[in-house]
């Protein structure tokens, strides 16, 4: 007997979707897909394998992100689910997509300038508010570790950048 279970295109994709309804807990706005975290939606005999890299290894989300992709997978009867992290190649701001930028944005978050970046940070970054250029580094760590601090000369508001990668 032949034990290969066969997946549809149309599952895969509709598990692909499924990753598009999982926020990113730090920024709400942003979905799993939107910042391009899922790497692979895999299935074999042994059931589904999602291949996951956070945006950044430290960050506590990772461990909420993993559960919440297991949880998901499984209230929509997609069993058995294995989440694997992957660490290599690292997350990088390029992968997040040009409407997750715009989304960012409107948020109240600078998005991230540029695609491959050095840990410098660029020398003016727009205000989400106003679209100013006028713009001074407050701090370089915001409210987490990936964004930056950033005070607008115009309207006189700070806000985050979140730092390219
Ligand atoms: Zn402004």
């Amino acid at each position: 007997m032949d034990q290969t279970l066969t997946v549809m295109p149309a599952q895969l994709r509709a598990v692909w979707k499924l990753m598009a309804t999982i926020s990113d807990p730090e920024i709400p706005v942003l979905t799993l897909t939107d910042l391009g975290m899922v790497r692979s939606v895999e299935h074999d005999d042994d059931g589904w394998h999602i291949g996951f890299t956070p945006t950044w290894s430290g960050c506590p989300a990772t461990a909420f992100l993993q559960k919440a992709i297991h949880d998901t997978m499984t209230a929509h009867g997609y069993t058995p689910v294995r989440v694997s992290v992957q660490l290599h190649p690292a997350w990088t701001t390029a992968w997040m997509s040009d409407e997750a930028k715009v989304r960012l944005r409107e948020y109240g978050i600078s998005p991230p300038v540029g695609h491959s970046c050095s840990a410098e940070l660029p020398e003016h970054v727009e205000c989400p508010r106003c679209g100013s250029q006028r713009t001074t580094l407050i701090s370089e760590f915001g409210s987490t570790a990936c964004k930056a601090l950033w005070r607008c000369e115009s309207c006189r508001e700070p806000f985050d950048y979140f730092k390219c990668i």
